[in-house]
């Protein structure tokens, strides 16, 4: 089994990742997270708004909705233009997508295939029930049109002046030609936005500082930073208005995959509304009186790309000797599902259940904590490091004699004795 394998079966096997619709027989492209994924992805999506937002002075964040005005995608050029082109393989029609085509087919080995043909991604829906006053709309693209439509809204509502950011995450839709590789290529997804904007003169500076941030961001949340790289877009590949883009790529299983792109938009889009709405989305500076279409820096990431290749990045299988080894995730503490595991040593000794239970109680006052009373010590653990627990906490008999528990670390499986008015201070 590849790693791709080894984590689509644990993430199933343990409540992170579920095909959608799996009863019925799943839908290409589509996934729910589980009960311990959604945990994980709350925090990986706290994480990047503390890192984005709360902490910058010039950064807000805001909440866009999937539906907007058809015209929308019009102006951004997703209607004319928001394609895959495909290709066929003659002898087993498995589609491929052109950017990942080389010369033999993946699935059959031959080389013989159709000409590319463009399909436009956008999924379309409509707005209104009367028939002859529906109105087609489209289900977002991207999540950061919004961004560019609350400009105006943004500006004249806060003390924010340029350069400053606005920040968004949010679901997309994409209508995918070829869906894959769990939730890597997926049809309904989420992307972290955000949008800086600039006075021209300043637009180089910017789009350096928030390549390095970017950068530090991803190293501070993955282990594996030889993983990790920066990689510029060749010019010819460049999208028509871009003067300059890089990608935040990670090593996955099958090869150097795009997390992020850092985008110099320059000043396509307000522009591109501007005329389409025939409203002004010009800025003028306070100070100076100077009047112009800012430009813009954009870092945009996927959440459920980001959260998959933290599952790679963190998967390990460890030899215990003896025959024995563990399956463990080593994810950031601050993204697991849950930060300590509280265990009674045994389940049927009332006094032993009663005091976990106060410990369980004190503790997920502030910290998000799991109840595990199941089996014995061993698979407790086992379980926990398949799904990264961070510590493990045991209540004994020792701990109805002094009031200690045992205290379990995920990546060294030591073990240390500590009081239960210290484990607060100790898991934070
Ligand atoms: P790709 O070339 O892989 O299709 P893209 O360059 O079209 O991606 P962007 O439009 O720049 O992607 O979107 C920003 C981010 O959104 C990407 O870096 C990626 O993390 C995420 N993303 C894009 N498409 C998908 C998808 N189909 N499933 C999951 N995440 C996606």
């Amino acid at each position: 089994m590849d790693l791709l394998q080894k984590v689509t079966a644990l993430a199933k096997r343990r409540g992170i990742i579920f095909p959608n619709s799996e009863i019925y027989g799943g839908i290409a492209g589509f996934y729910d997270y589980g009960p311990v994924g959604v945990e994980m992805k709350n925090n990986l999506k706290k994480y990047w708004w503390k890192n984005m937002v709360d902490r910058r002075e010039n950064v807000v964040g805001i909440d866009g909705t999937i539906i907007t005005h058809p015209k929308v995608w019009e102006a951004s050029g997703h209607v004319e233009n928001f394609g895959d082109k495909v290709v066929e393989c003659k002898t087993c029609h498995k589609r491929i997508n052109v950017d990942e085509l080389k010369k033999n087919c993946p699935n059959c080995g031959n080389s013989e295939f159709t000409e590319a043909r463009s399909y436009n991604l956008l999924f379309q829906t409509e707005v209104g029930v009367i028939e002859g006053e529906k109105q087609k709309a489209y289900l977002r693209g991207e999540a950061c049109q919004t961004i560019y439509l609350d400009f105006k809204n943004v500006v004249d509502s806060t003390r924010q002046q340029i350069p400053f950011g606005i920040a968004q995450i949010g679901k997309a839709f994409r209508n995918e030609v070829t869906p894959g590789r769990l939730t890597f290529r997926s049809r309904e997804f989420e992307q972290w936005d955000m949008q800086f904007f600039v006075h021209p003169d300043e637009m180089e500076k910017w789009f350096k500082y928030w390549m390095d941030e970017r950068m530090d961001f991803y190293k501070g949340l993955y282990r594996k930073h030889e993983n990790l790289r920066l990689e510029q877009h060749p010019k010819d590949k460049l999208a028509f208005y871009a003067k300059d883009a890089y990608d935040i790529e990670y090593k996955a299983p099958w090869g150097w995959a795009e997390n992020e792109g850092v985008h110099w938009r320059g000043d396509y889009d307000l522009t591109q509304h501007s005329t389409f709405s025939g409203k002004d989305l010009s800025y003028m500076d306070p100070k100076s009186k100077e009047r112009y279409i800012p430009w813009i820096v954009e870092t945009s990431g996927g959440v459920d790309r980001t959260f998959l290749m933290l599952l790679f990045d963190a998967y390990e299988e460890e030899d215990l000797g003896d025959g024995k080894t563990r399956t463990v995730l080593k994810i950031h503490k601050d993204i697991a599902a849950y930060k300590a595991a509280v265990f009674p040593l045994v389940g049927n000794k009332e006094e032993i259940v009663g005091k976990a239970r106060e410990v369980f109680n004190m503790l997920s006052e502030d910290i998000k904590v799991v109840w595990d009373s199941r089996g014995n010590i061993g698979k407790r653990y086992r379980y926990q490091d398949e799904i990264g627990t961070p510590y493990c906490i045991t209540v004994d008999y020792e701990t109805l004699e002094n009031g200690s528990v045992t205290v379990r670390d995920r990546d060294s499986m030591k073990q240390r004795r500590v009081k239960i008015e210290d484990l607060k201070e100790i898991l934070n």
